[in-house]
Parts: C-alpha cells; structure tokens; sequence
C-alpha cells in the first residue's frame, strides 16, 4: 500500500488539481451559489466546469479550491492518495482526461 510518505504518493500541494477535473454532483444540503453550478441533461445538479475542464471554483492561480470552506459535502470526502484520486491522476497523466464523476458512491 502506498504511504503519504513515499516520493511516488499523490499529494494536492504537487498535483493539478484533477479532482477538480470532475463531475461533482451536487446533494440537497450543499450550499452552493446558483452561478456555480448547473444541470446535466439527466436533471442532475453539479458544479460547472469551464472550457478548461477544471470547476470553476477552482482559484486557477493557487491551484486550490476557491470555496474551500463551503465546498460540496462529496469534495470534502475526496482521499487525497486514495484509490480514487491514484486512479484518475493516473487516467490524467495518460490521456489528459479525468472522465468519471465525483459522486457519492465514489469518495
Ligand atoms: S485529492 Fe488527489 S487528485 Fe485531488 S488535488 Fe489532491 S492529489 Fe490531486
Ligand atoms: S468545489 Fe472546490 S474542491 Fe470541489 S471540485 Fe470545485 S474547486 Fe474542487
């Protein structure tokens, strides 16, 4: 198992930000203003990403979350070098893509 302590660990202050590459779908008790978010065809509420690919609550110049103190409930339970944020860093380094969303089922 990989340990935060290894050179080869996934860790936020050395990473783009993939999570925030995202589909974060969004639950009733996140308090997020309207101009943030949006709604996928299914009726979904999630944050909306820019033409960037990166949410845009994501402040672009730090690299970090811009509504960090108010960010959605599943952002919040996002492992930093959990299986999770491993494989889509991993998904990211290949192809440049992180595809999957960030929902529930997945922190
Ligand atoms: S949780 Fe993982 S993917 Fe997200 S910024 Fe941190 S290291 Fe990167
Ligand atoms: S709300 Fe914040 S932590 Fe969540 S995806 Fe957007 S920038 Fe990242």
């Amino acid at each position: 198992m990989t340990s935060p302590d290894r050179p080869d660990a996934a860790n936020c202050s050395s990473c783009e930000a993939v999570c925030c590459r995202l589909m974060v779908v969004l639950q009733p008790e996140d308090a997020i203003p309207d101009h943030l978010t949006t709604y996928t065809p299914e009726g979904l509420r999630v944050m909306k990403r820019g033409e960037d690919g990166w949410c845009v609550a994501l402040n672009s110049v730090r690299m970090n979350c811009g509504i960090y103190e108010t960010r959605p409930n599943v952002c919040r339970r996002f492992v930093m070098n959990g299986p999770y944020c491993r494989a889509i860093r991993e998904d990211y380094s290949r192809s440049g893509a992180a595809a999957h969303a960030l929902h529930e089922s997945n922190t």
